[in-house]
């Protein structure tokens, strides 16, 4: 049989894995940092109606510059921004593949603090821009001057900041951030994914925007606002940050039906939003009875829990899944990582993990 490295495929992607979870069909999937509460139906038909308007203009290509869309999104944010700061792609993996285009690239690199998103490295092999993997603290926190001290020594053109950091729930002090963008002459990107799964009081870097025309704060609709399968990201910068993407990006990378839809559900944001309280409450709820249990439990300012103590991940990851329940496995020594589900769902992976310990694993 073929493989795609018998192919005449770039020497760089050879022998390269793609970005793989699992994406089985079980009652209890918490792997992928969804969040797992359907969206409201009302607002469903709202967004059904707006699809279907969008849909009767479907002959014609989409607005390329998402004009209305970046408006409800500046919106959204607040923070006095309008719609020159915003981008938005399909998801926030294509705004941080945007931004490597467009700034990172051959003969530049991006820097990240591994353990961190798993997708940093292959967005940067995608676009041919080397990846460096600085370490973290104890308990995977990084701190302002171990953070100076790496961007001072490898004088990355990319900084990917993650706030708070996938897989291990680690929330990043803004501190971090001012420290890096005084130390480096390239982009700082802060990825805000799990942004509204912080405390309500904590800031977000979207506060530092103003004089710092290099930092570029990422976010999605893809966890707290329950919108993955939509497929959208964005991004709050200095409108020069836009000017640079529009060179890479696709023409009309948005389709019609991603702007309708995304543009209604940000008029029921609050709506949309309901179920961060209760995913935090269960958050909480995994972390503590999990510490019970005798694991050893990460601090999370996210929709996802890391844990350590698993004697052999992958063993409970397939005694997991025998019961229904997917958890991630993210390549860390005896930890694993899951997300915080509905009440239900979470009380039935506390039931089972409670059982795994009863059994000495
Ligand atoms: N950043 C982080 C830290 C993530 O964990 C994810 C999704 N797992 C993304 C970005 C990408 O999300 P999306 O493309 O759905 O916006």
């Amino acid at each position: 049989m073929t493989s795609f490295s018998d192919l005449p495929i770039r020497d760089d992607l050879r022998g390269k894995s793609p970005y793989g979870a699992p994406q089985a069909p079980v009652p209890v999937a918490l792997n992928v940092n969804e969040n797992t509460h359907p969206i409201p139906d009302d607002v469903v038909a709202d967004i059904v109606q707006s699809v279907a308007v969008a849909l009767r203009g479907a002959n014609r290509y989409p607005d390329r510059e998402f004009g209305e869309l970046r408006a409800s999104l500046a919106g959204y944010l607040g923070h006095g921004l309008d719609a020159s700061n915003i981008w938005a792609a399909n998801g926030s993996n294509e705004v941080l593949q945007q931004i490597l285009q467009a700034f990172g690239g051959p003969g530049r690199s991006a820097l990240g603090f591994a353990p961190t998103y798993s997708m940093y490295p292959l967005l940067a092999s995608g676009t041919g821009t080397a990846w460096i993997a600085a370490d973290r603290g104890p308990d995977f926190v990084v701190t302002p001057e171990h953070a100076a001290r790496v961007v001072r020594e490898h004088r990355p053109d990319v900084v990917i900041l993650c706030a708070p950091n996938n897989p291990t729930g680690t929330p990043l002090g803004l501190d971090v951030v001012e420290a890096v963008y005084d130390a480096s002459q390239g982009v700082v990107i802060v990825d805000e994914a799990y942004h509204e799964f912080m405390p309500e009081d904590a800031p977000s870097a979207i506060t530092l925007l103003p004089g710092r025309e290099r930092l570029i704060v990422s976010r999605t609709m893809s966890k707290a606002f329950a919108f993955a399968g939509v497929r959208l990201g964005y991004l709050a910068a200095d409108p020069a940050v836009a000017d640079a993407l529009r060179l890479v990006r696709l023409p009309y990378h948005l389709s019609v039906l991603t702007q309708a839809a995304a543009i209604a559900a940000l008029r029921h944001s609050d709506e949309m939003l309901a179920t961060v309280h209760d995913i935090v409450a269960q958050r909480d709820r995994i972390s503590e009875r999990l510490g019970e249990l005798g694991y050893d439990v990460h601090a999370s300012g996210s929709n996802f829990v890391l844990f350590g103590g698993v004697s052999d991940p992958h063993a409970t990851f397939l005694a997991l899944r025998e019961r229904g329940i997917l958890v991630r496995d993210v390549g860390i020594a005896n930890h694993l990582r899951v997300s915080a589900g509905t009440e239900a769902e979470t009380t039935v992976f506390l039931d089972a993990m409670a059982e795994l310990a009863a059994s000495g694993r």
